[in-house]
This record gives structure tokens, C-alpha cells and sequence, in this order.
């Protein structure tokens, strides 16, 4: 006979103990085996925001039966001595949380650009967190952040050191499942220790709590907010590649520019100096910010660096 399972949302994940938040409280889980044969190899089987399916025991444990399929995913390509490999950092994220400072770090647009093409592709809200507007003018901060404000993505500036706009963002993150990324440096662990108090991760720290010294088990981790749902710190996103986006596609990852491309008078037009190009005509006429077209055009050549 089948044992009963229960729904659950995988919460933590270490060297193959998941932790797994069910309605009967958190359970340590493993993997059946019969789920790891299916799967040869695949070490992104379960990961940190997955949904499953597991039979709990006494004490609470259990196994984890079944994996629900994955709505969206962040990967990163990791470098291993038999090659790069692809690790699934956070499965079915609603939100990834993109934290640039407007000055110290200096924000990479590009980066953001690359982040923003993700999140279209994947279906995952962004939400700009422009930090440390303390240490610039405001007219500075819009500068730089208004122009995706303007396409409609939700911006948010933010100090952490002054407590601007934090209640925001705490109302941002509640009850939903949100990844948090950018640069090192722009205030990610000091804005998550203003919005969830007594987390404790460390400012200004190499890498957070997800590492312990040389031999580092990797930890991950969804943290629970008090408001309901949870935030997934993930640094070391910087290496986030744009996996399966063909060339050709990118302008539909770009909102400004994905309504103009049937405009275009070649219907394979790249949009860099073909005659009759919409988008062209748009950069032309400063309805696309000429930002957003270089990052358009370095991408399409294929440039990974910011
Ligand atoms: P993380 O690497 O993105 O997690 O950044 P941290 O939270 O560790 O912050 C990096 C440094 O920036 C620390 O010295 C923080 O005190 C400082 N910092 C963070 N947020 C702000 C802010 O809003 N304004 C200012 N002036 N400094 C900040
Ligand atoms: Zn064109």
C-alpha cells in the first residue's frame, strides 16, 4: 500500500537532507531513491522553493515520493573540473528582487539589463531596488532608474541606512517567493535584516550565511518573512548566462521594443542599421533609451560582460 503523502514547499536544502515545510510543520527529508535513478546524475532533482509531495514519519522526517514540475527556475553556470555545469539556485521564484546601489558600487545598467531579460523570459516579476539613494541626489538616482519605471517595471529606492521606503519593500516580498540578487555591495543583507529584524546575516560579509570557510557546504535557503512568504538571498548570480534565448528572440525580451518589431520592414531585421527598422526609428526619435539599445545590440552580438 501507497504511505499517505502531503503537499510541501522545500525550504533548505543540505548535502541531500531537504527541509520541507508542510501543514503539519517542517520535516527533514531525502530524496527516494527511485526519484534519484530516474534522474541519473541531476543534481537540480529538488531544490530550494520546489514543490513536492512527502510521506512524514515520526519525528519529523520523511521522503520526499514526488517533485511537482518546475512553473520557473534561476539557474547559474558553475565551473567544476569536468566543465560548466548548470545549478538550479531557486525553483518557481513569483518575484526576483534586483538590488543595485545608485552609487558605491557604481550600478552596472548592463547587469540589470541581463537580470530584466531573464525575468521576461522566465515569466518572474522583477522588482529594482534602488539602494543607497542616502549617498546621491535624487535627480542622480532617477536618472538612472526612472527609464525602467517608465516601461513599467516596479522601482523601489531605497536606504538602508536611513529606512527609506523598507516598508515597501517589506509589503513587496509578503506572502510571496522572491528571490534577492545584484552586485556585492549594494545592500542586499542590510535591507533584508531591516525588513525580517533578528535574521542577523552578516553586512558587508564575503558571502553571506550560505558559506562556512574553505570546505563549504552549500546552503540554501528560503528565509520565512513575517508577513508570509520567503526571500531566497542568491548571491553569486553575476554569473547568470541567458541560457536558450536565440538572438533572434531577444527583442521580445525587451518591452520597448517587442511592439515595434512587425513595424520592421525586413521580418528578420536585427534592428541594427537595416533599413526601415522601427526600433531603429524609435532610438532615432528618443523613444528608446539609447542605454537600453546598447545593451540590446552588445547582447545580440553575444557580449556576457558587463
Ligand atoms: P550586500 O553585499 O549586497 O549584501 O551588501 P551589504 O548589505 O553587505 O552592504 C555593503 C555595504 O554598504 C555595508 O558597508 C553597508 O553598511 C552599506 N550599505 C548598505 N545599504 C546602504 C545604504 O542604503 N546607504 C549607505 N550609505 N550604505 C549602505
Ligand atoms: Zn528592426
Amino acid at each position: 500500500m501507497k504511505a499517505a503523502t502531503v503537499p510541501g514547499l522545500i525550504v533548505r536544502s543540505q548535502s541531500g537532507f531537504f527541509t520541507v515545510q508542510t501543514d503539519q510543520g517542517e520535516a527533514v527529508c531525502h530524496l527516494r531513491g527511485r526519484l534519484k535513478r530516474a534522474a541519473v546524475g541531476d543534481k537540480n532533482l529538488a531544490v530550494v522553493g520546489d514543490r513536492v509531495r512527502v510521506s512524514l514519519h515520526s519525528g519529523n522526517s520523511g521522503w520526499i515520493e514526488e517533485i511537482e514540475p518546475r512553473r520557473c527556475a534561476l539557474l547559474r553556470t558553475a565551473p567544476t573540473p569536468q566543465g560548466e555545469i548548470r545549478q538550479t539556485l531557486l525553483a518557481n521564484p513569483d518575484q526576483l528582487a534586483l538590488v543595485f546601489a545608485c552609487s558605491q558600487p557604481a550600478p552596472r545598467m548592463r547587469m540589470l539589463d541581463r537580470f530584466l531579460i531573464i525575468c521576461e523570459k522566465q515569466g518572474i516579476s522583477p522588482l529594482i531596488v534602488a539602494n543607497k539613494i542616502d549617498l546621491v541626489d535624487q535627480e542622480h538616482a532617477r536618472q538612472l532608474f526612472d527609464r525602467y519605471a517608465a516601461l513599467g517595471y516596479d522601482v523601489l529606492y531605497t536606504s538602508a541606512v536611513r529606512g527609506d521606503h523598507v516598508d515597501q519593500l517589506r509589503q513587496r516580498l509578503a506572502g510571496k517567493i522572491s528571490g534577492l540578487t545584484g552586485p556585492s555591495g549594494a545592500g542586499k543583507t542590510s535591507l533584508l535584516n531591516l525588513v525580517r529584524p533578528g535574521l542577523g546575516l552578516e553586512v558587508g560579509g564575503i558571502s553571506h550565511a550560505t558559506r562556512r570557510g574553505k570546505h563549504t557546504t552549500v546552503v540554501r535557503q528560503l528565509f520565512p518573512l513575517p508577513e508570509g512568504g520567503y526571500v531566497a538571498d542568491l548571491p553569486g548570480l553575476r554569473s547568470l548566462a541567458l541560457w536558450d534565448i536565440q538572438p533572434h528572440e531577444l527583442d521580445g525580451y525587451f518591452p520597448e521594443m517587442r511592439g515595434l518589431v512587425a513595424a520592421c520592414q525586413f521580418n528578420n531585421c536585427t534592428h541594427r542599421g537595416e533599413p526601415g527598422c522601427a526600433v531603429r526609428a524609435a532610438v532615432d526619435g528618443n523613444k528608446i533609451h539609447p542605454a537600453r539599445y546598447e545593451s540590446y545590440l552588445r547582447l545580440r552580438a553575444g557580449e556576457t560582460d558587463d
